[in-house]
């Protein structure tokens, strides 16, 4: 089903399908499993051509889906500060390149982008502020809390971007990408959780999912 929404460009390795190829092509796979959008490459695929059709949901998940990516990268900047860790140093930036994924989305489609000109930690909606408040404040109190959030956050974003899922081409390739960047990143923190001798609980996912992922390998996509 998704193979036959993405463009399918050739693939590397040989191993994937057109699915697969897409996304190895606009992932880059950094340090511990940090998974960014190549943006250049986006726009490659998103083109200048007609826009597809939106469903009647689209409008409202992209304008969720840019400031939940945007709370992501601000909690982990404000963690970096509190705690130094270099995880949230490296995923942040990932984070960033993952908003603006979907502010290409909002542009193309010329819908309104609620994160314009807003800085770090400031959000229009008004779930996403408190919760962004909530987790700040929550990831300050430890380490291991600030790696929970982490964690937290990540499986929140899978289970957004699912509940938000297109038909249209252009979602379908960004949120298949930064679904696959958020697995990257749950299995990132939960792996510092389990060096810290604690095992994550999910609250978003089901115990099944959670566990197929972070009992899998990173997805690589083309290194950094
Ligand atoms: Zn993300
Ligand atoms: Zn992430």
């Amino acid at each position: 089903m998704l193979a036959a929404l993405l463009v399918g460009s050739c693939s590397s390795d040989g191993g994937g399908d057109a699915a697969e190829s897409s996304l190895d092509d606009l992932a880059v796979t950094g340090n511990e499993g940090t998974t960014a959008i190549d943006q250049p490459s986006l726009d490659d695929h998103l083109g200048n051509g007609p826009v597809d059709k939106l469903e009647s949901d689209d409008a409202e998940g992209l304008a969720f889906m840019r400031e939940e990516e945007k709370l992501a990268g601000d909690v982990y900047r404000a963690l970096y500060e509190v705690w130094r860790l270099p995880i949230f140093d490296n995923i942040q930036a990932a984070e960033q390149t993952h908003t603006s994924a979907v502010e290409s989305l909002l542009v193309r489609y010329d819908l309104a982008d609620p994160a314009l000109d807003r800085p770090a930690g400031d959000f229009e909606n008004e779930a996403l502020q408190n919760l962004y408040d909530e987790l700040v404040a929550r990831g300050s109190e430890s380490t291991t809390e600030a790696l929970a959030v982490g964690a937290l956050i990540e499986e929140l974003d899978i289970s957004d971007l699912q509940a938000r899922a297109s038909t249209n081409p252009d979602i379908a390739l960004v949120y298949a990408n930064l679904e696959r960047g958020s697995r990257n990143h749950l299995r990132a923190f939960t792996r510092q959780l389990d060096r810290n001798g604690l095992t994550y609980t999910p609250v978003h996912l089901t115990q099944d999912a959670f566990d197929d992922i972070v009992s899998t390998d990173t997805e690589r996509g083309r290194g950094a």
